[in-house]
């Protein structure tokens, strides 16, 4: 293990309960100082924007990324939560929250040799740490997905809005060869979906959140 993402939302501690029902801020931001002194880098945070509940903290985080070094990920708000708030309304676009911080630190793009899915940018002013904008509902990258996630219960999934999973763990508890899981495994990625439905009629919620996929 050489680097790591963590996901935080916000930087008040009482919003941070609010969001994650959990009151862990003092654990979380001592989590990522005690990552860097463990020597994990790129230190990535991954905040997710939401109107009317964070959206007033993308500067903060932009500022936060500059004085540490960080590489914050902007994600726009997908409806993957597990309370069903999700609106489309609290979707924050990825091109306001770049101009927010535009305001105060202009940024110049980086480029990827590798396709990603964020797109990302450094501090026009030389200072270290950048930004990335994910931009799920905006501007979908899902042409160029290149991702699969594997559940912690051993489920293949060939997109975030997978309605359905691929089960390894119970193949692989069944005793067949290695072959055999490779062209499982293959036949899924195959059938790998075009992409999400979000705003569109016939988008269908998957059963499982953002923390049971794993992000
Ligand atoms: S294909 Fe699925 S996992 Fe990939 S970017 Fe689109 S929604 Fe996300």
């Amino acid at each position: 293990l050489k680097r790591i993402n963590i996901s935080l939302d916000t930087l008040h501690a009482d919003r941070f309960h609010e969001i994650a029902r959990a009151d862990m801020f003092a654990r979380t931001m001592d989590g990522i100082e005690a990552s860097r002194e463990a020597g994990l880098w790129p230190i990535k945070l991954n905040m997710v924007v939401m109107q009317g509940h964070n959206d007033d903290e993308v500067v903060d985080f932009a500022r936060l990324a500059r004085e540490k070094g960080y590489e914050v990920r902007f994600i726009e708000f997908m409806p993957l939560d597990g309370d069903n708030i999700w609106t489309n309304e609290q979707v924050v676009p990825s091109r306001r929250i770049q101009e927010q911080i535009e305001d105060l630190f202009p940024l110049e793009p980086v480029k990827d040799t590798r396709p990603g899915p964020a797109t990302r940018f450094k501090f026009a002013d030389g200072r270290p740490g950048g930004v990335g904008f994910i931009s799920s509902v905006s501007q979908a990258f899902c042409t160029t997905c290149n991702r699969v996630r594997l559940t912690a219960e051993g489920g293949l999934r060939t997109c975030l809005f997978s309605l359905n999973e691929t089960p390894l763990r119970d193949l692989m508890r069944s005793g067949v060869s290695d072959e055999r899981i490779g062209s499982v495994i293959e036949t899924a990625i195959w059938h790998k979906e075009e992409g999400h439905l979000i705003n569109k009629p016939g988008f269908v919620k998957p059963a499982k959140n953002m923390s049971q996929i794993g992000g």
